[in-house]
């Protein structure tokens, strides 16, 4: 029953999201900031989803009733998503709805570290006027290097062209260039020839610290560098260095190794050791992981996140989950009624399906769908010919099954 359906969000998703709950019929509580860690372990008791909090597996422990985590943002790296799965716990998230605003963001920052503006700007705010030609530059002719050319290097390689830049990209995977720009097989190459150098991977162990000291040494000597991808990339020790010596004559950094989870004090040597040296450097932006941060990215992720937990609440849809094996049937109709949906999440053993099938086969299985990812498998069936007494006893046959992680039926 929908209106059984409870659902936690936290630090303030996008109102567009919150309506999409509350027209399924969901108990929606809204709140603005994030909780801690005991107060988020009394509420999620009960709660459904949530946006940027940590949902480590000590959270999730306390989670008995939760079945789906949503993410309103990218990155999941907030939630123990093996734990979550191995609990029957579905994690969503928006991977696309703010790229295109990242991909402005940064060309933006191109043409704003070409021309020292963040400078002239914090000069002029003191009230110092300081008019220099010297350093500054035009971006139309200088090339622009993406590593990672995905959803955000594709975007940036389209806007960076208009603007007469020549584009060339590093990704691991050979992938079709945008307009002329060129794929390079190294980034060694990529770094050694770019005048700016963009950085679009995501947070993996092979993109630790992937621009350090040595990586620094290829690039050209008055280039630029932007990380709006994940706060691990860059060594930011080795940047500063890099900036200090002049190599690099500009940075900006949206993103940084352990951000906060709210507002206020962060940068200061006593959280960061490094906060106070990237403070002093000139022509460096430091902005706040706001790289998606527009009212149309907040609202199409509220869209796509908020769509995908009703599919998956009300039809055990996995499309999109990140933690989840994807799995999927077309929706039941009205001329079905008679139908439930089984849904059975279990370990991924030998023998489960025999015994599943076995408790389904007393009914009339119309279809059925399965998939194992890792440990885990998720079964989704649609079963006719089903009276309420009989809905009781199939839940309980599946639940006394010892590969059982999470029974759900649906109808
Ligand atoms: P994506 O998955 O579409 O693209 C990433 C690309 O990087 C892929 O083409 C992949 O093949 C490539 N790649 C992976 N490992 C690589 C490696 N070792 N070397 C070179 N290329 C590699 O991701 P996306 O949506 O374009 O996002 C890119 C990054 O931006 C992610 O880290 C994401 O978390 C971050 N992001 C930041 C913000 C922000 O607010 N600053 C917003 C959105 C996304």
């Amino acid at each position: 029953n929908t209106q059984d359906v409870k659902v936690l969000l936290l630090e303030n998703i996008n109102v567009t999201g919150q309506d999409i709950l509350r027209q399924q019929g969901y108990q929606v509580e809204a709140l603005k900031a994030s909780l801690p860690e005991d107060q988020l372990i009394e509420k999620i008791k009960y709660a459904a989803s949530h946006a940027y909090t940590k949902l480590t597996a000590k959270v999730l422990e306390h989670a008995k009733n939760l079945i789906v985590i949503g993410c309103f943002c990218i990155g999941t790296n907030q939630v123990d998503l093996n734990y979550a799965a191995n609990a029957g716990v579905a994690v969503f998230n928006s991977p696309f709805s703010n790229s295109r605003s990242v991909a402005e963001l940064v060309i933006s920052e191109i043409i704003a570290l070409a021309r020292q503006l963040a400078d002239r700007s914090m000069e002029l705010h003191k009230g110092i006027w300081n008019k220099v030609s010297a350093g500054c530059w035009e971006v139309r002719g200088k090339t622009l290097g993406i590593v990672g050319y995905g959803h955000i290097g594709n975007q940036l390689s389209v806007l960076a062209e208009a603007m007469g830049m020549s584009v060339i990209y590093y990704d691991v995977v050979n992938l079709m260039s945008m307009g002329t720009a060129k794929q390079v097989p190294t980034l060694k190459a990529l770094l050694e020839g770019a005048d700016f150098v963009t950085l679009h991977v995501p947070e993996i162990p092979e993109t630790k610290n992937m621009i350090s000291t040595e990586q620094f040494g290829y690039m050209r000597k008055g280039s630029y560098l932007i990380n709006a991808s994940r706060g691990t990339v860059v060594d930011i020790p080795a940047l500063v260095e890099a900036m200090r010596s002049g190599k690099i004559a500009g940075a900006a950094i949206d993103v940084y190794p352990n951000e906060p989870a709210g507002n206020g004090e962060y940068f200061n040597k006593e959280l960061n050791t490094w906060a106070e040296d990237l403070r002093s450097l000139k022509n460096l932006i430091l902005t706040p992981h706001i790289g998606g941060s527009t009212e149309e990215a907040q609202s199409a992720i509220g869209v796509e996140v908020a769509d995908a937990l009703a599919k998956y609440v009300n039809e055990g849809s996995t499309v999109g989950a990140v933690n989840m094996p994807e799995v999927n049937l077309r929706s039941l109709t009205a001329d079905e009624p008679n139908h439930v949906r089984i849904i059975y999440i279990h370990k991924n053993v030998p023998g489960v399906l025999r015994r599943v099938n076995e408790v389904l086969g007393e009914h009339n299985v119309d279809k059925q769908m399965t998939d194992s990812r890792g440990d885990v498998a998720y079964l989704m069936a649609d079963i006719s010919s089903v009276n309420q007494g009989d809905i009781a006893s199939l839940y309980n046959s599946l639940e006394d099954l010892g590969s059982r992680v999470r029974t759900r039926v649906l109808y």
